[in-house]
Formats: C-alpha cells, sequence, structure tokens
C-alpha cells in the first residue's frame, strides 16, 4: 500500500499505518544499489497493535466454517497467478534471485494456496471405537491462537505462505514480520490476501527488526505459536526466549547440504544437479549444496565437467533473462561470504576457482560474488562444516560409499542430502542410512514439493515439519470430545 511514492506502511487491524514513532528504513536493489522504497521501522507498540488486532479478529476467524475460509485461500491462489509476474519481479529487485526462480518462489505459494484451501474441507480429525457401550469419541483440530511468522528473505514469498495459509485454514490469525531484506514482497502478498476478501485483522504486517518487532512477538503472552525460518543462531534465540512462556515453537534454520557422487554415477547428470543446488539463488537456499562429496577415482573426471561449467555461469542482474547468478543479498553477506574464502586458504583448501568479489562494470554497482569452488577440504574444516550462505562449494574426496555416508551425516545440521548412484543396493542404502529430512536420488539438494513434509534434523530444526498435512500440526491444538449418551455414570477403565 503506497502512502507517498514507495512509502509502504505496516497493515494493522484495518488499516495501513506507519510506525508510531514515525521512522522507516530504506529498501535496496542489492544487483544495482537503487533504493526501492521505505517501510515502518516499527516499535515495540507496533508490533503490540497487531498483536491486539489479531487477537480481536481470532473470535470471529475461528468460527468461520474451515471450507469457507479455504473458499479465500483458494482466490489467493488465483490472484497469486494473476500476479506472479509483478510478484517475481518485484522479488528479484529487492533480493536479487534470477527471475525463473523467483517465478518458482511464488508457484510454491500458489501450490500451497491450492493445497491448503483444499483442507478446508479435509482437516482431517478421527474417530475411534470406544470401549464402553453409548458413548463415542471424536479427535478434532482446534486452532491455537494468534501466529507471529517470522521469515527470512530468501524465499520471501514461499515460506510466508508456507507458514500463514495453514495456519489460517486451521483458524488462527496472523502477525508477519518479513525480513528487512524483502519487505515489498511481503506486503504485496498481505494485499492480495485482503483482495481476496479476508476479514479485516486476520492478517497484520509490522515491518521492522528482530530486535524490536520480532522480540516484542517473541516475548508476549497472547502469541500462542512462533513459526520461525531463519538462522541456527536466530533460531536458537527464538526458542529460549519462548520457552519462559512455554509457547508452541516451529523452528526451520540452517543447512550444510551435500551431494554425493558415486564412482558408477551418471556424471554428466550430476553436474546439471550440483550447478544447480550450488550456484542457484547464489547459493543462499537453505537446502543449497555446499559440500560435494565425491569417490576420489571419479573427482577429477568430474571436476573436468564441472569447473569449465562454472566458469561459464552468467552473472548479473537477475530482471535479464540471460542471467544465472544474481547478487548476494546485501554487503554484510558479500563480506561474510567472502571471509570464508580466507578461511579456506588458511585451512589449506586449494581454491580452484572464483573467491573474489567482483568489482568491475556495472557489476560494481551491486553484491556479487564471483561462484567459487574449494578442492582437498577435509571433514573437520570449517568451511566444511559451516553455513556460508553464499555460491561457495567445497569438495571432498572419499574413498568409499560408508565414508560418504558418514562425512555427510557429520554436521550439525541436517536438512537434504543428494546421491549420484545407478546401483539400486546403493540407492536403498543410502535412503536407510542418511539422517537429514529430506534425501533426494540422482538429482540435487533441493527440489521439494509442497504436498510433502519439509525440514530437517539436528541443529536445522526443532522436530517439527512445514508443508504437506505435517504442516498442520503446529498450528492445531488436538481435542478430544467423549459423548456418553448412556444416561449414566460409565467409568472408563473401570466399568465393563
Ligand atoms: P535471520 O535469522 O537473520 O533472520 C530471520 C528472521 O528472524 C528475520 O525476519 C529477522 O528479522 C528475525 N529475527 C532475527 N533476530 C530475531 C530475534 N531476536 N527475535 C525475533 N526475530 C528475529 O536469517 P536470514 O539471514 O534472514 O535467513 C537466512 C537463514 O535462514 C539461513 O541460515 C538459512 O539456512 C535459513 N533458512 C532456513 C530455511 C529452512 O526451511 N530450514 C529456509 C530458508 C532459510
Amino acid at each position: 500500500m503506497m502512502a507517498a511514492a514507495n512509502v509502504f506502511q505496516n497493515r494493522i487491524g484495518g488499516s495501513w499505518q506507519g510506525a508510531q514513532n514515525g521512522q522507516t528504513f530504506p529498501n535496496y536493489n542489492p544487483a544495482t544499489g537503487e533504493l526501492l522504497g521505505s517501510f515502518p521501522l516499527s516499535t515495540e507498540a507496533d508490533a503490540h497493535a497487531a498483536i491486539a488486532a489479531a487477537r480481536a479478529a481470532f473470535e470471529k476467524w475461528r468460527l468461520v466454517p474451515a471450507p469457507k475460509r479455504g473458499e479465500i485461500l483458494y482466490r489467493v491462489g488465483e490472484l497469486l497467478t494473476r500476479h506472479k509476474e509483478e510478484l517475481a519481479r518485484i522479488m528479484t529487485q529487492e533480493m536479487g534471485k534470477v527471475l525463473k526462480e523467483t517465478r518458482g518462489d511464488v508457484q510454491e505459494g500458489i501450490d500451497m494456496a491450492y493445497y491448503m484451501a483444499g483442507e478446508g474441507r479435509r482437516l482431517f480429525g478421527y474417530s475411534v471405537p470406544v470401549e464402553l457401550p453409548n458413548k463415542s469419541g471424536v479427535a478434532l483440530r482446534d486452532p491455537v491462537g494468534v501466529v507471529a511468522c517470522i521469515t527470512p528473505w530468501n524465499f520471501p514469498v514461499a515460506i510466508p505462505t508456507w507458514k500463514m495459509f495453514p495456519a489460517l485454514i486451521a483458524g488462527n490469525t496472523i502477525v508477519f514480520k518479513p525480513a528487512s531484506d524483502t519487505p515489498h514482497s511481503a506486503l504485496r502478498l498481505v494485499e492480495l490476501l485482503y483482495e481476496a476478501g479476508l476479514p479485516e485483522g486476520v492478517v497484520n504486517i509490522v515491518f521492522g527488526s528482530g530486535a524490536t518487532v520480532g522480540e516484542a512477538l517473541i516475548s508476549h503472552p497472547d502469541i500462542s505459536v512462533i513459526s520461525f525460518t531463519g538462522s541456527t543462531e536466530s533460531g536458537r534465540h527464538v526458542a529460549m526466549e519462548a520457552a519462559k512462556s512455554l509457547k508452541r515453537v516451529s523452528l526451520e534454520m540452517g543447512g550444510k547440504n551435500a551431494v554425493i557422487v558415486l564412482d558408477d554415477a551418471d556424471l554428466d547428470l550430476a553436474v546439471e544437479g550440483i550447478l544447480w543446488s550450488a550456484y542457484g539463488t547464489t547459493g543462499q537456499r537453505c537446502t543449497a549444496c555446499s559440500r560435494l562429496i565425491v569417490q576420489r577415482d571419479v573427482q577429477d573426471a568430474l571436476l573436468g565437467k564441472l569447473v569449465p561449467r562454472i566458469e561459464r555461469l552468467r552473472l548479473g542482474n537477475g530482471l535479464d533473462e540471460q542471467v544465472d547468478v544474481g547478487p548476494v543479498i546485501n554487503a554484510q553477506q558479500l563480506e561474510q561470504i567472502h571471509a570464508y574464502t580466507e578461511i579456506g586458504k588458511g585451512e589449506g583448501a586449494t581454491l580452484v576457482i572464483g573467491g573474489e568479489m567482483v568489482r568491475d562494470g556495472d557489476l560494481a554497482r551491486g553484491h556479487f560474488y564471483r561462484p567459487t569452488l574449494f578442492k582437498n577440504v577435509r571433514p573437520g574444516m570449517r568451511i566444511e562444516q559451516e553455513e556460508i550462505f553464499g555460491p561457495t562449494l567445497s569438495v571432498i574426496a572419499v574413498d568409499s560409499f560408508e565414508e560418504a555416508i558418514a562425512v555427510n551425516n557429520n554436521t550439525k545440521y541436517g536438512l537434504s542430502s543428494a546421491i549420484y548412484t545407478q546401483n539400486i543396493n546403493r540407492v536403498q542404502r543410502a535412503t536407510r542410512d542418511l539422517t537429514t529430512g529430506i534425501i533426494y536420488v540422482n538429482s540435487g539438494t533441493t527440489g521439494a514439493e509442497i504436498q510433502f513434509p519439509f525440514g530437517g534434523t539436528r541443529g536445522t530444526g526443532n522436530g517439527h515439519r512445514e508443508a504437506g498435512i505435517a504442516g498442520l500440526d503446529v498450528f492445531t491444538e488436538w481435542k478430544v470430545v467423549y459423548t456418553d449418551y448412556s444416561g449414566k455414570l460409565q467409568k472408563a477403565q473401570i466399568d465393563g
């Protein structure tokens, strides 16, 4: 919502409004440095107003029949489809990834809208036989209350929809705090929700920092659920803070994902998967492949095919359809990625390609980093263990299938793994022994579909999953109703 040219506002209850103290923060294009607009630098008071609006709306929204809530989500799906190109362009401009990827990001939101709209006529509970005569029992899903959705910048539409759509279909209301690097995508999503007919106050959006708005949400007694996606460091803090008031918390956090290439793999196929997983979204996906675990006897052949392809990746503004790799999100992230290049060199890994910021031509105005590959990386090195969140791939040579599995599993994260092999026995053993939440056989580490549970083990999550049926669990409370129609006192486990 534009109050004046490129000045955007919070949506609290039925109205658009600036921060109560009038402050704003700028939104920049990471490819060009251009100023795109300004958003409210909200305060604790703004967050509290949004919580109050969501709390008030909850009492009506929970009573709207779920199929009717579903009809609104269905219309959201239609609106997202109609505005797909517009949203993709907004997203590319504010966070850099190339258009074909931002279109895919919106498509995930469309898929989730239709999927959760359908849940409006399911939301399955269950009934099972009871042990006493003339009595019934049924287990139902109830909404939990007001949900805080706290999201990162790398999937600015998809991730919010993974949280908001299941929360809404179940009858919860929402305070949404998007990442400060991607406020415009978030705002357009909320505008479309209201255009689809969402009642006032059901979704509230408050822009601002994690330290102020985020903290105000996670510590407030009227927030019943926190659905957080972001770094493991922030997620741990959210969980600790929420524990004080026993809030329900779902965390989706970092990754250190690997592609394993065994000696019998189709190397050409593996090259395509590695390029897409390691350098797509400029390596800034939670599922990005940042480790390549390869059997030593095929390492040279694989790198012989892979490195020239990395060299040919075209860097540039993601709005240009010819570009393969966009900028990284901001100057701080650029510095961090480069710091890891220095760390890798210091640890004795061999820099094969990349390893530098782009300082020439038009690209000098943006935050560009050359796609980077290290070899001679050993298990335990920091570049092998820590999430870099950039276009940096570490190659680790191993001598056996067993060693590949062990190296894959030995990190503090556990989101996704991929394995390339033509051997059915190795496929079966790998799917049994890899300990990540998602496994890909003969494709890269990215490519989740919304009808399956999404999430990871160890430091990637706290046991919850988003998407699919499992995605409803965090937003619903089981309620069991026993009805005794015997007309007398019957005692379970005692009578009969
Ligand atoms: P981040 O942790 O810096 O921020 C995420 C969100 O949390 C932002 O909205 C931020 O403002 C908010 N936040 C920060 N501190 C907070 C606090 N103290 N209280 C409340 N909220 C706070 O993460 P980021 O840099 O935006 O995103 C990148 C990270 O997200 C990476 O680690 C990546 O792996 C992870 N990620 C995970 C998944 C997944 O599904 N597992 C998906 C995408 C991204």
